[in-house]
């Protein structure tokens, strides 16, 4: 079931005089939740991390100078309806821009839940069409929205026609939903993933109220069909930069056998500034990490440069230049240097 603007005040999730409030807001931008979420909001918590995420808040309706309405540049690497091509060897394939849930700091808020956000049947097949007339084309995410709503017919059609192209040997999911929507993720979507290419799911989760018993069963479902599933989450201010709740959300996804990819630094979306923290902060967090996690905790800290120059990594550098020609001087997780002797061949 999902929940518009309306149910988040019979739900007592937000207040009758806040109503004219998300109504506004739910004029510009679109507002949904499903009930799995909305249970996880304590609304007696005016800080709630989930309500933060989801519940819609008059700040949106204020722009900052520094947003930008399409802020990783989709629209600039869009040759056709559909896809989004910013990197040689991979792609984008958004075959609908709908979601379960509507995050209030989306990058893509302009664009998803509007009118016309699944792409028809003939702007699907010239977004194909494209792929397969691009021997370089390795790798095709597919994104939106979320294409977990789609039917499993659908997805399945997507992954048997991404499969029969030769040169595409990744076919990879971004989805909200296992979180989001967990009971969605019946047998007939994952059967849909069945593919003799390799299939990636990434899910996105912020904080680890997110991993509920009912999201591990659906996770558990996709990777005990042998699909590996990855996470990305977005350094968010008064939701997860705080090293505790990272600690708990990064270790929580590896232990429901989840591996953390991306944690992206938030973009500049319109409306979502109270989101944002600056670099330096979002360093210090991850830095922290290093001493706190395991390795195989760790996502890699990324920002997408804005208007659209793709990501780059943002992790603090463990490694510097020394003072002898190739000698480096590495820091430990205590803060401490170390000197590491140049290499053989290294002259100095
Ligand atoms: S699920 Fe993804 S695309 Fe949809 S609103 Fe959230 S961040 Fe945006």
């Amino acid at each position: 079931m999902t929940l518009g603007a309306d149910d988040l005040i019979s739900l007592g999730l937000v207040a009758p005089e806040r109503l004219d409030e998300v109504r506004r807001v739910a004029a510009r931008y679109s507002v949904a939740l499903t009930a799995e979420v909305a249970e996880l909001i304590d609304p007696g918590d005016p800080s709630d991390p989930i309500a933060a995420q989801f519940v819609p808040a008059g700040a949106e309706l204020e722009d900052d100078p520094g947003d930008l309405p399409d802020p990783i540049g989709d629209e600039r690497w869009s040759p056709v309806p559909g896809i989004v091509h910013r990197y040689p060897d991979r792609v984008l394939l958004k075959p609908s821009l709908v979601c379960p849930v509507y995050c209030r700091f989306c990058f893509r808020r302009e664009t998803v839940g509007r009118k016309g956000a699944m792409l028809g049947a003939a702007a699907l097949a010239r977004a194909f069409d494209y792929i397969r007339a691009r021997p370089e084309i390795w790798e095709v995410v597919i994104t939106g929205g979320d294409p977990f709503l789609l039917s499993p017919r659908r997805i399945e059609g997507i992954v048997e026609t991404l499969g029969a192209i030769g040169h595409v040997a990744v076919i990879r999911f971004h989805t909200r939903v296992p979180v989001a929507d967990p009971r969605r993720v019946r047998a007939a979507l994952v059967a849909a993933l069945r593919s003799e290419k390799a299939v990636y799911v990434v899910i996105h989760a912020n904080h680890p109220r997110e991993l509920t018993p009912a999201v591990r069963g659906a996770v558990g479902r996709i990777v005990g069909a042998g699909i590996p599933v990855l996470s990305q989450s977005v350094l968010l201010r008064g939701v997860n930069d705080d090293p505790a709740v990272l600690e708990s959300l990064l270790r929580g996804l590896v232990a429901m056998r989840v591996k953390p990819y991306y944690l992206h630094h938030p973009d500049l979306a319109p409306g979502t500034a109270r989101f944002r923290l600056g670099i330096e902060r979002g360093r210090a967090l991850v830095a922290g990490l290093r001493g706190r996690v395991s390795g195989l905790c760790q996502p890699t800290y990324v920002l997408d440069i804005p208007g659209g120059h793709g990501k780059v990594p943002l992790s603090p550098s463990a490694a510097e230049p020394g003072e002898r020609a190739g000698e480096w001087v590495v820091t430990d997780r205590d803060g401490v240097r170390h000197r590491y002797p140049p290499g053989p061949g290294c002259r100095g």
